[in-house]
């Protein structure tokens, strides 16, 4: 994906009102994010590690939405999760459950919508090799790279989708 700004990023918030877009922390070291290996651009709140953000270009506007952090139980160590996004499995604590207010009247009713994805967002990287799971493996090893990248968008837009309420 194309650089983003702090203001690029504030302004981008599907399910979130104005005032949160305005208080939420923006990702350290904006300038130094791989940005050609990117296919969302994911973090947790600095200031608040049960919040957590997404923002990604889709139809050539930058779309972003605001996630709140369920770790759940702690589970056994030798208990494994995956991610839905690029679908790398985790040990315990690598994969979290990652909640968003749906948009409109869904969302003023409280609806919201759950995934599991990597604790640190980084599925991007994962996608392309570029970071490993601790103690994780990768299902599908005979996809490419190239494959794999093109899963992580397109289950990152169905996700986007029931965010919006315009899943068919
Ligand atoms: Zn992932």
């Amino acid at each position: 994906m194309k650089p983003v700004t702090e203001s690029d990023i504030r302004s981008s918030f599907l399910n979130c009102s104005k005032g949160e877009a305005k208080r939420l922390g923006p990702p350290r070291e904006l300038d130094g994010q791989p940005w050609d290996d990117l296919d969302f651009l994911g973090w947790r709140d600095p200031g608040a590690p049960e919040r957590a953000y997404l923002v990604t270009e889709r139809d050539g506007r930058l779309v972003g939405v605001a996630l709140r952090v369920t770790s759940g139980a702690q589970r056994a160590f030798t208990s494994r999760s995956m991610c839905s996004l690029c679908l790398t499995t985790h040990t315990s604590g690598g994969v979290a459950l990652m909640t968003a207010r749906r948009t409109g009247e869904a969302g003023r009713q409280g609806n919201t919508v759950g995934q599991y994805m990597c604790a640190d967002l980084a599925c991007s990287l994962y996608a392309r090799g570029r970071r490993e799971a601790a103690g994780g493996g990768v299902v599908d090893e005979s996809l490419t790279p190239e494959e794999k990248v093109a899963r992580v968008r397109a289950n990152l837009y169905s996700f986007l989708d029931k965010v919006t309420g315009s899943a068919s």
